[in-house]
C-alpha cells in the first residue's frame, strides 16, 4: 500500500530533534511522498528551511506562499524572495499555503484578501499549482479562487485541511481542486466534514496530516507526523466503505497526476 502526505510542516523546529527518523516511519508506513509546506516570516529563512527539507530527502517535495497569519508581511522583496527559492529548486512544486483565515485574524482581512489574489497571480506567473488555507472565511474564498481560477489554463489547486460544508467541495471541485482531509474529519465533532467528504469522489481526494497540527484519531495528544495519515485514510476509506488499499491507490494517484511526479521504483518496488 502506498500512501501520500498532501501537506505537512516537517521542516519545522518541533522535528529538529528527529526528523530522520520521522521520514523513515513515514516511508516503512507506506507513506511514499510528502509534500512539505513552507510557512513562516518570507522576510526570514523559514520558507528556505522547507525546500533544504525537500533537498535533503528524495520522497519530499516543498511548497513556498504566504499563510494568510503572514499576509501583512508580503511585499515585492519577500515575492522576489520566494521567487528565488522556487527557481532553485526543481522540488518546490507548487504555491502555499495561502488564503485566508478569519478565524485568528493574524493579519487584517483587508490585507489578507489583496495578498491572496496576488499570490494567485504569481502561483499563476511561474505555472505552479496553488495550495489554499481557509478558515471561517469559506465564501470569501470561494468567491476569490471562482474570479481568479475559472479560466481554462489554471493549473490547478488543492483546498487544504477541508474545512467546509458540501457546497464549498462542490464549487471547487467545479474549478479544478482537489479536496484534502486532515485528521480533523476524524474528530468526534466533525460531522459537517463528514458530510462533505461524502460527496467528494475518490478521484478528487488527498490525505494529509498537516503536522504536527490534528493528530488524527486514535492518537490525539500526540505531536502528529507524515506516518500517522494512515489514520486518516483508513478513517475515510471506513466512511466510503471501501477497502485502505482502493482509498490509498486513488489519493496517491491523484496526486502524481496532479503534480505529473513518479514514484522511484527502485526504492519502493519490495513495498
Ligand atoms: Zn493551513
Ligand atoms: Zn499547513
Amino acid at each position: 500500500m502506498i500512501l501520500i502526505d498532501s501537506h505537512c510542516h516537517i521542516d519545522g523546529e518541533q522535528f529538529d530533534a528527529d526528523r530522520d527518523e520521522v521520514v523513515q516511519r513515514a516511508k516503512d508506513a507506506g507513506v511514499a511522498v510528502m509534500l512539505d509546506v513552507g510557512t513562516g516570516d518570507p522576510h526570514s529563512d523559514d520558507f528556505r528551511r522547507a525546500v533544504a527539507v525537500a533537498e535533503k530527502y528524495d520522497n519530499v517535495y516543498a511548497s513556498v506562499g504566504v499563510h494568510p497569519h503572514d499576509a501583512k508581511l508580503y511585499d515585492d522583496k519577500a515575492d522576489d524572495h520566494l521567487v528565488d527559492l522556487v527557481k532553485s529548486s526543481k522540488k518546490v512544486i507548487a504555491w502555499g499555503e495561502i488564503g485566508l483565515d478569519f478565524y485568528y485574524d493574524h493579519s487584517p482581512r483587508d490585507v489578507q484578501i489583496v495578498v491572496l489574489r496576488r499570490q494567485i497571480k504569481k502561483a499563476r506567473e511561474l505555472e505552479l499549482p496553488i495550495i489554499i488555507h481557509s478558515r471561517d472565511a469559506n465564501d470569501e474564498t470561494v468567491e476569490i479562487l471562482t474570479e481568479e481560477c475559472s479560466d481554462k489554463q489554471f493549473p490547478g489547486g488543492i483546498m487544504h485541511c477541508f474545512g467546509g460544508n458540501p457546497e464549498m467541495a462542490q464549487s471547487l471541485m467545479q474549478l479544478g481542486f482537489l479536496i484534502s482531509f486532515a485528521g480533523n474529519v476524524t474528530f468526534k465533532k466533525a460531522d459537517d466534514l463528514r458530510d462533505a467528504a461524502r460527496i467528494v469522489p475518490l478521484d478528487r481526494l488527498l490525505v494529509e496530516t498537516d503536522c504536527p497540527f490534528l493528530t488524527p484519531v486514535p492518537l490525539r495528544g500526540k505531536r502528529n507526523e507524515p506516518s500517522f495519515v494512515v489514520h486518516t485514510a483508513q478513517f475515510l476509506a471506513d466512511l466510503y466503505g471501501v477497502e485502505l488499499e482502493t482509498l490509498a491507490d486513488a489519493t496517491t494517484k491523484n496526486f502524481l497526476d496532479f503534480f505529473r511526479i513518479g514514484l522511484n521504483h527502485r526504492e519502493h518496488r519490495d513495498h
